[in-house]
């Protein structure tokens, strides 16, 4: 049965964790060294990152949601001022969908941050509040999975609640010289087995499922891995038959779907900007971004015709502004971008409209759910990345 730390410890240093998780690992395992080395390891190369300085229920299941698909580096600038903005799962579960938008920007896949809204939502109502430190508990909140759960339940509260990320799968390849993909099922399936015997034989199952995450982040990586400064060298297999390089075969790649939109960046003198939110399902749900509408056929469009395909006025002087290329995982996405900028014959530049005209102009724009964005107002409305690309290649 796995001991319970309790919910808060202030920077909790990796010698005092071990023995507050010390719980009766499993003897006689082929597993049993390898917890003991990651262990050991892990007190002296863990990172300092600001979810491990204070192990917490609602700031772990914060860190790991961010974490899923987005790098370190991005979600260490991110995770504070979201913490900040958002300290409790109450006060997250009381926010609009826009304000919670709004506070991930930057870390893409909006998707986690509706999941991560309704888990505290969830927490609320089931919870009192508090994330729950059992594993099957966690698991049965919006957007968390076997292993979201298993690395809150064992890193904060010290459960012996196995993880499997890509990380951690190619680490358990590697020393067992598995072959396939990280992501084939039976690859999957059997990477559980051995999250599973190396959890039952931790001594303190939350800092040697940590550290294995971190070997698997900053040592055994997925290019050019530092085995020799690897704690499992000795133990490990694919280094030992020189087939590192081999384990774990390339993922399969799947072939993304052809994508062609139509974009416009519209602009007032006063540099606010156009903008629409995009349906809640689907692609960039949700977000906001320059009116946009898809090409039927990809084919180059004149400005006036982009004009009438976004209904847009035809007084609304359009530019062709080039094309913007994105990659979504599924997607390859062509923006077709054009941009206006609305100026009144006051200001003496090109369009020649009178300032009244521009001004009612703008005002007509505003049907379809358009709204204009002052630029100190931007970081209130979600962008997608993609979106932010089309505005700075349109001006
Ligand atoms: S020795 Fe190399 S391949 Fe093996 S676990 Fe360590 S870093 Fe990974």
């Amino acid at each position: 049965m796995a001991r319970v730390m309790a919910k808060k410890s202030r920077k909790p240093p990796v010698a005092a964790r071990v023995q507050a998780q010390s719980g009766r690992a499993r003897s006689g395992s082929r597993d049993a060294n390898v917890p003991k080395l990651l262990e050991a390891w892990f007190q002296t190369a863990a990172r300092d990152l600001p979810w491990r300085r204070t192990r917490d229920g609602y700031r772990a299941l914060v860190s790991e949601l961010m974490l899923q698909q987005t790098q370190v580096s991005r979600v260490v600038e991110k995770f504070e001022p979201f913490i900040a903005r958002f300290p409790t799962p109450a006060a997250l579960a009381e926010a609009s969908e826009d304000e919670v938008l709004a506070a991930w920007q930057g870390l893409g896949y909006y998707r986690r941050a509706r999941l991560l809204h309704a888990a505290a939502k969830a927490v609320v109502a089931r919870h009192d509040g508090e994330v729950p430190s059992d594993a099957e508990a966690l698991r049965a909140l919006p957007g968390v999975g076997r292993y979201t759960s298993g690395a809150v339940a064992s890193i904060v509260f010290g459960a012996r609640a196995p993880i499997v990320d890509g990380n951690v799968a190619r680490v358990f390849q590697r020393l067992e010289a598995r072959e396939g993909s990280a992501s084939d099922a039976a690859v999957q399936a059997w990477a559980w087995e051995r999250a599973e015997a190396f959890v039952a034989a931790a001594r303190a199952p939350g800092v040697a499922n940590e550290a294995l995450m971190e070997l698997g982040a900053t040592v055994c990586t997925p290019a050019a891995p530092r085995c020799p400064a690897c704690p499992l060298r000795a133990a490990c297999r694919a280094h030992a038959e020189v087939r590192v390089d081999e384990i774990p075969a390339p993922k399969t790649r799947v072939a993304r779907k052809d994508l062609v939109l139509v974009t416009a960046c519209v602009r007032r003198a006063d540099g606010a900007v156009l903008l629409e939110q995009r349906p809640r399902g689907g692609l960039w749900g949700g977000l906001w971004q320059p009116p946009t509408v898809e090409s039927a056929d990809g084919a180059e469009l004149s400005p006036r015709a982009a004009a009438e395909l976004l209904q847009l006025p035809s007084s609304v002087a359009l530019q062709a502004r080039g094309e913007e290329p994105f990659l979504t995982t599924h997607r390859a996405v062509r923006f077709m971008v054009f941009a206006a900028v609305l100026r009144g014959a006051a200001t003496g530049l090109s369009t020649g409209l009178s300032n009244s005209l521009a001004n009612s102009l703008a005002n007509s724009l505003t049907t379809r759910g358009r709204v204009w964005v002052k630029p100190d107002e931007l970081a209130n409305y979600a962008l997608s990345n993609a979106a932010k690309k089309v505005l700075a290649r349109g001006g």
